[in-house]
């Protein structure tokens, strides 16, 4: 079996699900006792999180190939960076590294385009919603229409990102409103919501709407356990 590295802490709200889903991911394939080999650099989300709203962007890529150069010395084998918005940066990280990156998107991507998901809504940071680095993506090599919030919409969903989940709080209203942000979407032609943060899957999930839901956390995950089962060679 393959060592899974991972960059962690944004927020640990969300490394808390990777870590279990990953370990259910190989009992459930390996059988038995076995659990993975994990080498995770968990940051101060604190500090990435002040970053990210002033811009820094240069100063969170030196964070984290840094901690991506020590999930590498720990013996690593591939690395996930455990948040969709700090793929912004992921090029950056690439590079500083000798071990290949499963790209959250691609995981995502991958199983849309298995399930012929053509249109798709994007839910996510304002980074991750408004920027190219991760719809680009989805457009450009897979060849998926990604649609977005009005911006007020946008706001809302950025706000209980930051000042709900990645806390840990877990509020009803907050649900309702992503999910009247979610029928806005699909009523636009979204065939599938794409719950582009890894915390989102927190709030809401399938049993909450009838929209299919494609959840980036689990998602990445499942392309995880398998690269480390050596079932698909899901490296790009
Ligand atoms: N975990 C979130 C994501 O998937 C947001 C926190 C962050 O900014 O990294 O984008």
């Amino acid at each position: 079996m393959k060592t899974i590295g991972m960059i962690g802490g944004m927020s640990w709200e969300s490394t808390s699900t990777y870590y279990r889903e990953i370990n259910e991911g190989i009992k459930n394939t390996l059988g038995g006792l076995h659990s993975a080999k994990i080498a995770l650099y968990s940051v101060d989300f604190d500090e990435i999180e002040k970053l990210q709203h002033t811009d820094d962007w240069e100063a969170t890529a030196t964070i984290l190939t840094q901690a991506a150069q020590a999930v590498e010395a720990s013996g690593a084998d591939f690395l996930l960076i455990c948040t969709n918005t700090m793929h912004k940066v992921a090029t950056q990280i690439e590079a500083g590294i000798n071990i290949p990156l499963i790209h959250i998107a691609d995981a995502t991507a991958e199983q849309l385009r298995k399930d012929g998901v053509e249109r798709v809504g994007l839910l996510g940071t304002r980074f991750t919603m408004e920027q190219d680095f991760y719809r680009d993506r989805l457009t450009r090599r897979f060849g998926i229409e990604v649609l977005i919030p009005e911006q007020p919409e946008r706001e809302l969903v950025h706000r209980v990102i930051y000042d709900e989940l990645c806390l840990g709080k877990i509020e009803d209203n907050s649900r309702r409103e992503y999910l009247s942000v979610m029928a806005e979407l699909a009523g636009r032609g979204a065939q599938a919501i794409i719950l582009g943060c890894t915390e989102i899957a927190l709030l809401v999930q399938q049993q909450h709407t009838a929209i299919h839901l494609y959840d980036t956390t689990r998602l990445h995950c499942a392309a995880a356990v398998r690269t480390a089962t050596a079932l698909e060679p899901h490296l790009c």
